[in-house]
C-alpha cells in the first residue's frame, strides 16, 4: 500500500503538471454579492455553470435579497429558475435557505461551514465554494469530477464526498485545497471524463494507478484473444 508521504509526493507532482495547464478562474459561476453566489451554487446542482449564468443574468435583477425569496409565490420562482432543470425542488431549497438566512444570520451570508451548515439545501461543497470565493477560506470542493479523479487517482477509496474531503487536506498545504479541486474539475471536463477517459492524452498518465491498471487489463485481455 502506497504511504502518504508516497502519496504526497505524487499528489504534488500531479499539481505541478496539471497548475499551468488551466487558466485561473474564481468561479464560473457569475455572481456580485455573497447571496448571488449562494443561489448560484444552489442552482448548479445538476446543470452546467452557462446554463446557471444564463438563468441568473435576469433572476438577479428581480430578487436581489434573501426577502426576496421568501416573499415570492414559489410558483414564480419555479418559473423564473426552469432551465436549471429540477426546479421545483430547487425553488423550496432557495425559499428554505433564504428564510433561514434572514431568520438565524439577519439576511447577511455568514462566513463559516458551522453556520453555513444550517442553512436548508447548503452541504459542504455549496459552502465551501461561498467559504472559497468570497472570504478566502481554504476548502477542498467535492463535486461529480474530483470525486471521480480523486477515485482514478487513487487519492482516496471513499465513497461519501466528505471523506473524500478529508483525504484530499490531508495530501496538500491548505492554500492548494481550493486550487487542487478547480484543477481536478478542469482536468475532469476535459481528459478524465466520466466515460472514455483519454489515458493517452492524459499529462498525468503515469503518475495515475488507474492508467496503469488499464494498461494491464489491456495487455492480458489481447494476451487472452491471441
Ligand atoms: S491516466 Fe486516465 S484515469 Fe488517470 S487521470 Fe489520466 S485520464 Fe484519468
Amino acid at each position: 500500500m502506497e504511504s502518504l508521504k508516497k502519496k504526497k509526493d505524487r499528489v504534488k507532482h500531479i499539481f505541478e503538471i496539471l497548475d499551468p495547464l488551466y487558466t485561473y478562474e474564481k468561479t464560473a459561476l457569475d455572481y456580485r454579492t455573497p447571496i448571488e453566489l449562494l443561489i448560484a451554487t444552489i442552482l448548479s446542482a445538476q446543470c452546467t455553470d452557462r446554463q446557471v449564468n444564463e438563468v441568473t443574468k435576469s433572476l438577479f435583477k428581480k430578487y436581489r435579497k434573501a426577502e426576496d425569496y421568501v416573499q415570492a409565490p414559489i410558483s414564480e420562482l419555479e418559473m423564473d429558475i426552469r432551465p436549471t432543470g429540477f426546479y421545483k425542488n430547487k425553488a423550496k431549497s432557495l425559499k428554505g435557505c433564504c428564510r433561514a438566512l434572514l431568520d438565524l444570520y439577519g439576511g447577511v451570508v455568514p462566513a463559516t461551514m458551522e453556520e453555513l451548515l444550517k442553512l436548508p439545501g447548503v452541504g459542504r461543497k455549496t459552502a465551501n465554494c461561498v467559504l472559497g470565493a468570497v472570504f478566502n477560506v481554504p476548502g477542498v470542493v467535492v463535486d461529480t469530477h474530483v470525486k471521480r479523479l480523486a477515485l482514478r487517482l487513487g487519492l482516496t477509496n471513499q465513497d461519501q464526498p466528505d471523506k473524500i474531503e478529508l483525504d484530499l487536506q490531508q495530501l496538500l498545504p491548505p492554500e492548494q485545497w481550493r486550487r487542487f479541486s478547480d484543477i481536478l474539475i478542469y482536468h475532469g471536463r476535459a481528459i478524465c471524463k466520466a466515460r472514455n477517459p483519454d489515458h493517452t492524452r492524459c499529462p498525468i498518465f503515469n503518475l495515475c494507478p488507474s492508467h496503469t491498471l488499464t494498461v494491464i487489463q489491456s495487455s492480458n485481455s489481447a494476451a487472452r484473444k491471441v
